[in-house]
């Protein structure tokens, strides 16, 4: 039996005035799909620089939309990184399409751009790249192959609100980018998701496909102007995002850059703390230059071969000491139902599989208390230096 904890893994940022927006939308009688929701896509089209976003009920359902909207069809193949939360290839058999896993860099955990080639087939329509732990994939070199092979680019930037890749945020540099608001991320609406995109007509029919399929929402119709007759042009799904959400989201954004400071304030703290210490390494943050990390997880990786206990061990050990961990992620091909249905072995993306079996992840968020990171030291030096060779 696990103690309490001192320090939880996580524990969202809320305050005030997110109290406040939310009682203002109970009282105006307007609580789903409507003005707050479209206030929020502006300020977050604005933030990102992407020409449009659109917001929904989880990142989950902005992936599956934009691979609707992308025309991912049965037979066809998308290739995403095998270090990733299960949505991210779940959508793509959704779509009865077969998700192809391609092996990570071994000191970001981002998909290795020169290993993607090797997995493209005709039948390849799309790549979905996942910015782990917040920091940018190597997006130059993945749209370059996108282009080559005509392939569309989603990205999966569920840890990526933030994220700055050669001057320009995550979310205005590929075809379609899909963010998170679940309780655990950088910031949140409880639930809910957001989906940008620079390309109009893709924009236009997610606006439709994400409401029943239907041409008008429940706002607009029966808004100013009189009624207008609403029309059914595709099978559409029930993932519009509404305003009680919006109305949190929107307090939320104004906080994205004082949570962003903190963020990266501690994980300094835990590398310095942590460097020289023979068990570990922590994750490789982008830092300097005209990128930045979103520094959404703090991420160790255990020298195992340094180590005389699993890495379950260990987390179980400072779990006892009364700190939160997580795990992101275990290789997802190798989970029952991907090794099952398609036959994945141990062996064949040897990167995330050493990942797989070694990471773990520290708490990291803006309401850690400096005696908290402290905490959180303290136990992982007591529990390393038992366990360590
Ligand atoms: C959280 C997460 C998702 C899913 O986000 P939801 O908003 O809960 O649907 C997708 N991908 C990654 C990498 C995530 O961490």
């Amino acid at each position: 039996m696990q103690k309490k904890l001192r320090v939880s893994f996580h524990k969202p940022s809320l305050f005030k005035e997110e109290e406040k927006a939310v009682v203002r939308t109970l009282r105006s009688g307007w609580i789903t799909t409507g003005p707050s929701t479209a206030a929020f896509e502006k300020a977050f089209a604005e933030y990102t620089g992407a020409g449009y976003a659109l917001g929904v009920n989880s990142c989950t359902a902005a992936l599956h939309l934009a691979l609707v909207a992308a025309g991912i069809k049965k037979g066809d193949e998308v290739i995403t990184s095998p270090i990733t939360f299960p949505a991210t290839a779940n959508v793509v058999i959704h779509q009865n399409a077969t998700p192809v896993f391609s092996d990570v860099l071994p000191d970001s955990l981002n998909i290795d751009p020169a290993k993607i080639e090797e997995k493209i087939t005709p039948r390849t329509k799309a790549i979905i790249p996942v910015h782990f732990a917040g920091n940018p994939c190597e997006m130059d070199e993945i749209m370059k192959i996108a282009r080559r092979h005509n392939l569309t680019v989603i990205e999966d930037a569920a840890h990526a609100i933030g994220t700055v890749y050669k001057n320009k945020k995550v979310g205005a540099i590929s075809d379609m980018t899909c963010f998170s608001f679940y309780a655990t991320k950088n910031i949140t609406t409880g639930e809910g998701g957001m989906l940008t995109t620079g390309n109009k007509n893709l924009a236009d029919k997610i606006a439709v496909l994400r409401l029943h399929g239907i041409s008008r929402d429940a706002w607009n119709r029966y808004g100013p102007g009189g009624y207008h007759h609403w029309e059914s042009f595709y099978a559409g799904y029930k993932y519009n995002m509404f305003d009680i959400q919006a109305a949190i989201g929107l307090v939320q954004m104004k906080r994205i850059s004082a949570f962003w400071r903190r963020r990266k304030q501690i994980v300094n703290i835990y590398n310095e703390a942590f460097s020289g210490m023979p068990g570990l390494q922590p994750l490789k943050y982008c830092e300097g230059g005209n990128s930045k990390s979103a520094y959404h997880l703090y991420v160790i990786l255990l020298k195992l071969e340094k180590l005389k206990a699993s890495r379950d061990a260990i987390m179980n050990e400072i779990q006892n000491n009364g700190v939160g961990i997580g795990i992101h992620f275990r290789a997802l091909h190798l989970q029952k139902y991907y090794r099952e249905r398609y036959g994945f072995r141990k062996g064949i993306l040897p990167e995330a599989e050493k990942a797989s079996d070694s990471v773990l992840s520290l708490p990291l968020y803006p309401g850690l208390a400096d005696s908290d990171v402290k905490t959180v030291i303290r136990a992982v030096k007591k529990v390393f230096e038992r366990f360590t060779i």
